[in-house]
């Protein structure tokens, strides 16, 4: 595993990292920059990335690590899930859409539960 101890890079100062800071440019560093898979996932938006265990685990902090993946995807289910029962119970007219994918959400919960899912979101 590359560390950075090795390789020292600067992306940010004691104010914290900026995504137009010059030291990322220096160093041709975006941030927003993702796998494939990432690319193609409806919730990356959402999804939260670490530029330093990104290099610490994939050698590149524009690299994203999806470690994170299935339990993030997990958590946008049980977030729809939660807050619509909330609203409902509170009588509040606000509904959170059920974000992934059919075909990714039948990988985490049966059928009967994604739609159920899919009724308390409307
Ligand atoms: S949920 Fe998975 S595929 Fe989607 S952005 Fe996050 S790590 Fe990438």
């Amino acid at each position: 595993m590359n560390s950075s101890l090795n390789n020292p890079i600067s992306i940010g100062n004691i104010n914290g990292i900026s995504p137009t800071s010059e030291w990322l440019k220096k160093y041709n560093i975006n941030l927003t920059m993702q796998n494939n898979q990432c690319s193609n996932c409806n919730i990356h938006g959402m999804c939260p990335m670490c530029a330093g265990w990104n290099y610490k685990s994939e050698g590149a902090v524009n690299i994203r690590n999806t470690n994170i993946c299935w339990i993030y995807r997990a958590g946008v289910l049980i977030s729809s899930y939660y807050w619509n029962k909330m609203y409902i119970q509170n009588n509040i007219n606000k509904r959170i859409p059920v974000l992934l994918n059919k075909e990714i959400a039948l990988q985490i919960i049966p059928e009967n539960e994604l739609k159920l899912l899919m009724q308390l979101a409307k």
